[in-house]
């Protein structure tokens, strides 16, 4: 962790190469996040603004939260997290004070990203919702209306939310300046999971009857992170087969592979 000020800030260390298949959708996101941040002298004398706010929808599992990290990585500058259910849960008034807390913290450190995961929790439709949990996320969404179009002056913060239901998203919210840039991160292809495999054994001992790409064509709708699972569940059954195991043989990511339904259905996929 670096030191800003007297706030401890990460940069994460994940990176573009630790996320399998995206290509175009990492392009996207190195152009739209680590641009402004790098070349912000450029920006300014060609009159370009940047985006201020990215939304990263799509299913659960598929690298959201990765990429904004990676992202962050890539620009190398920290990286603040929010978690929409989090603050949804906490006290009245607790949640707008972590809010208000997290976006004064990005503005002392600079240029920094604020990822906010499950954001439809906090940024869903007005009106929705029973009376009680309406008036919390009412509250919620106003303050981070007011912090985002707060950033105007601090430059260089730049908000990634991330949702499941981007329909559920206020309306408010994608006006210009706010989430301006909306971005589908969808299911790994089959291109996209013979590189997540590959990401998720690059540090085992793999047997050479291991085929990673024969195992992408059988894991059809399977996410990123049911493979990840997938990976490092076959190293299991090798270590519980025999404590002195050294290699993960084909047979032990088809017993994982075999007991596993993934929980994206066709419908899902486009
Ligand atoms: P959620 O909506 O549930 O928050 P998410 O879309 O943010 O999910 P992540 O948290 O980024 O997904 O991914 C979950 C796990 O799956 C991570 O540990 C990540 O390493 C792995 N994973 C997902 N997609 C990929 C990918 N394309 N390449 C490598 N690993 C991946």
């Amino acid at each position: 962790p670096s030191i800003t000020r007297g706030i401890t800030v990460d940069i994460p260390k994940v990176t573009w190469k630790d996320i399998g298949g995206l290509k175009d959708l990492k392009k996207k996101l190195e152009q739209a996040v680590e641009w402004p941040m790098k070349h912000a002298a450029t920006f300014s004398r060609l009159g370009i603004t940047p985006v201020r706010g990215i939304l990263l929808h799509g299913p659960p599992g598929c690298s959201k939260t990765t990429l904004a990290k990676a992202a962050a990585n890539a620009a190398n500058v920290p990286f603040f997290s929010l978690s929409g259910a989090e603050l949804f849960s906490m006290y009245v008034g607790e949640g707008e004070g972590l809010l208000r807390n997290t976006f004064r913290k990005a503005r002392l450190a600079g240029k920094s990203i604020i990822f906010f995961d499950e954001a439809d929790v906090v940024a869903g439709k007005r009106g929705d919702g029973s009376s009680g949990g309406a008036v919390v996320g009412e509250r919620l969404l106003s303050t981070l209306l007011t912090e985002m179009d707060g950033l105007e002056e601090a430059k260089g913060v730049l908000v990634l939310a991330a949702t499941n239901r981007p329909y559920a998203i206020d309306a408010a919210l994608m006006r210009p300046g706010r989430f301006d840039l909306v971005l589908y991160v969808p299911p790994p292809d089959l291109e996209g999971r013979f590189e997540i495999l590959n990401v998720h054994t690059s540090k085992m001992n793999l047997g050479s009857d291991v085929d990673l790409r024969r195992l992408a064509e059988d894991t059809e709708l399977f996410t990123g992170a049911e493979l990840k699972g997938l990976c490092n569940e076959a190293g299991i059954v090798a270590l519980r087969e025999n404590i002195h195991a050294s290699v993960v043989c084909d047979r032990h990511f088809q017993i994982v592979k075999n007991s596993l339904k993934p929980a994206l259905t066709t419908e899902e996929i486009d």
